[in-house]
C-alpha cells in the first residue's frame, strides 16, 4: 500500500462528490479540491481516469488548466447505436438500458 493525496473532485453532470487519488505530490495523505491542491498533486490526479460517477454513471477526467471536470463524449450503444446519456460498460463496449439485458 502506498501513500497518496486525495483529491474531491464533482461530476460534471450530476455534481456528485467523488476522490481522485494523486501520488504526484509528497503524498501525505492530504485531502484537496481540485481549486486547491498543488501543482503537482494536480499533475497525478488523472492517473486512475476515466473516473465513472456513482450517481449518474457518466465518466470523465480532470483538466489541469481550469481545474475542472470535464465529461467524456461517448459515441452511444454499441449494439444499436443511440445515444443516450446513461450507457453501460460491458467487457469494454457501452450498452444503452435496452440492450445491456442481452449482454450480461
Ligand atoms: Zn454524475
Ligand atoms: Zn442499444
Amino acid at each position: 500500500m502506498g501513500m497518496f493525496d486525495s483529491v474531491y473532485v464533482e461530476c460534471p453532470r450530476c455534481e456528485e462528490t467523488a476522490v481522485a487519488q494523486s501520488k504526484g505530490g509528497k503524498c501525505l495523505l492530504r485531502v484537496y479540491t481540485l481549486s486547491n491542491c498543488p501543482d503537482d498533486v494536480l499533475s497525478d490526479v488523472n492517473r486512475h481516469s476515466p473516473y465513472t460517477c456513482r450517481e449518474c454513471g457518466c465518466e470523465f477526467r480532470m483538466d489541469g488548466k481550469t481545474r475542472r471536470t470535464i465529461e467524456l463524449k461517448k459515441e452511444g450503444c454499441d449494439d444499436c447505436g443511440t445515444r443516450v446519456t446513461k450507457l453501460f460498460k460491458v467487457n469494454g463496449k457501452y450498452f444503452c438500458f435496452d440492450c445491456v439485458g442481452g449482454q450480461l
